[in-house]
């Protein structure tokens, strides 16, 4: 993996051999963190961060949720990120805040206790690009109850974790995770779209997922470009029934989906090459020009470095 020269930790920039936290944290002991991932892009513009605000939004909303009294404001976030993104001369790569519990000392309690955050932001590596093999996993999506699961609480990983860990042990690329309900919730870190046999795209509505920022973008464009788009509950029925599935988040952006279990999605049913289905083509497409400052209706969702 190639590593960032300078990381930003609680307002100063070091190197990664001195980006250090104490073992005795709560972050480690106990999951007390939070983070985000962000995406930025080379534009014909220079380098921009790709739906910054909402991403900070998220991030102490998340903050919130754990009472952190969080040391940096949004403002100086944002100036670290783009001094980190300067200082370690990138245009294209990956961004990753995180928020911990550093105290040194026992307890679950989190009143008052010491807060550290950093940010690293690492060179953007070309990912696998799909389509994807995805099992459902045995582990549910965790309940709504047992936790704010729309916070990016590193805790709250674990469960992504345990269904990734499973499936990847049986030779699939990813989990997808059903609610309490029994409905389709998410993979072990994306969201998840599906193209019905009529052609109307279904995303699962909030609830039980993390409302990912890249399944509103999502929303949006396929909106704008008349697609008939709906947040509605679905199962795996309609899943095996369903033309195209594709997961989407910053890191993948839109990834198409193989199979479920045994089973092929349709759009890949003759297996004479791997092409993706139109819809999840063309969502792809749009999304590539969205993110690199080609629409203009979403300039705004870009902050240049
Ligand atoms: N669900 C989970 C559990 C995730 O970890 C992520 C990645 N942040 C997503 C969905 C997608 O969210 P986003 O589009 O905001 O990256």
């Amino acid at each position: 993996m190639l590593v960032p020269k300078w990381i930003w930790k609680s307002g100063s920039f070091i190197s990664w051999e001195y980006a250090n936290t104490h073992i005795m944290c709560q972050g480690l002991h106990y999951g007390a963190g939070v983070f985000e991932g962000i995406r930025f892009y080379k534009t014909d513009k220079g380098g921009a961060i790709f739906r910054l605000d909402d991403h900070l939004d998220r991030l102490f909303y998340s903050a919130r949720v754990l009472a952190m009294e969080v040391p940096f404001s949004r403002d100086d976030i944002t100036v670290a990120i783009k001094e980190l993104i300067h200082e370690n001369k990138m245009e294209v790569g990956y961004i990753r805040p995180i928020i911990w519990y550093a105290e040194e000392k026992l307890g679950l309690g989190l009143l008052g206790r010491k807060v550290e955050i950093a940010i690293l932001i690492f060179p953007w590596e070309k990912q696998k690009r799909g389509p994807l093999k995805v099992k459902i996993s045995p582990y549910m999506r965790i309940h709504p109850k047992t936790t704010d699961v729309e916070a990016k609480l590193v805790g709250t990983y674990n469960n992504s974790q345990l269904a990734l860990l499973d499936a990847q042990k049986e030779g699939y690329d990813d989990a997808l995770l059903l609610d309490f309900k029994g409905d389709v919730a998410e993979a072990s870190s994306s969201n998840i779209f599906i193209v019905s046999p009529s052609n109307t795209i279904y995303t699962p509505p909030p609830g039980s997922i993390l409302p990912g920022i890249t399944r509103d973008t999502i929303i949006k464009i396929a909106r704008d470009n008349s697609y008939d788009i709906r947040e509605e509950d679905f199962e795996v029925k309609d899943l095996l029934e369903s033309r195209e599935v594709f997961l989407c988040g910053t890191a993948m952006e839109i990834m198409p989906v193989l199979s479920v279990d045994e089973h092929y999605v349709r759009n890949f049913h003759y297996l004479i090459n791997l092409v993706p289905g139109n819809i999840t083509k063309h969502l792809s497409k749009l999304y590539s020009e969205v993110v690199l400052g080609n629409v203009a209706r979403y300039q705004n969702w870009l902050t240049y470095a």
